[in-house]
């Protein structure tokens, strides 16, 4: 089982680079963020021992928990938060990640603003878009993203760097990664933070700079995650 996560990591590496040259770009312009949220140090080792270092979580308490030990044992980790992060969090978010895919509301904004001048450094900040408009969702209206990435450029001087979307899981992901991409480039922002294990391809092909990957490597998660 222990060597299952690193079989699955070098297939979908292989997999990312065919569909990164299909799409006619360039191989070192997708980026894989291996999802670890629910799995232990002990699952996650053997896919640090593949040479995988950019992992991701979806909740601040677990992140700390797992990853302070995984840091001392391997260099150059780099951890980012894709799951939702309350404004009291902020603070122990910006301790243990080096980006935040979840950047959705003013009142974070000001939260992130103030607590990344107090540590003198920013991680690298997505914007999420609601782009199925899904009432129990994360993530700014795609009619309200122009503004909001405004707000936080102008208002509270955040370096934003890309924008990330979950699509609806019962619908097709394409329009939702082309919508993304379109808001993105009329923002002047490179970075898309877009597909999972069953659409990263699909987010490739539509300009995905990092796609989040998480039982094609791992395996499936308890039902409630
Ligand atoms: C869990 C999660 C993933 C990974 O999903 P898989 O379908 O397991 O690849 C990607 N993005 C976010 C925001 C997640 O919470």
């Amino acid at each position: 089982m222990s060597d299952a996560g690193a079989e699955n990591l070098r297939e979908i590496l292989r997999q990312i680079e065919k569909a990164t040259k299909a799409a006619g770009r360039a191989p070192a312009s997708v980026r894989l963020i291996a999802i670890s949220k629910t799995f232990g140090a002990d699952e996650i080792a053997p896919v640090l021992d593949a040479g995988q270092r950019l992992f991701g979580e979806n909740r601040v308490q677990e992140a700390k928990a797992k990853w302070p030990g995984l840091r001392e044992r391997y260099q150059g980790i780099e951890l980012h938060l894709v799951g939702p992060l309350q404004t009291n969090k902020v603070k122990e978010a910006l301790s243990v990640f080096d980006a935040i895919h979840s950047l959705d509301r003013p009142k974070l904004a000001a939260e992130l603003a103030k607590e990344i001048q107090k540590a003198g450094k920013s991680p690298l900040l997505f914007v999420q878009v609601n782009t199925g408009a899904e009432p129990q969702k994360a993530g700014v209206l795609p009619e309200n993203a122009d503004a909001f990435i405004k707000e936080c450029r102008e208002t509270y001087s955040l370096e934003i760097a890309g924008l990330m979307c979950i699509p609806p899981a019962d619908e097709a992901p394409a329009p939702h990664f082309a919508l993304t991409k379109k808001i993105a480039e009329r923002n002047g922002l490179t970075l898309l933070s877009m597909g999972m294990s069953a659409d990263f391809e699909s987010a490739i092909n539509l300009g995905a700079t990092h796609v989040r990957v998480g039982s094609a490597i791992f395996g499936s998660r308890p039902k409630i995650v």
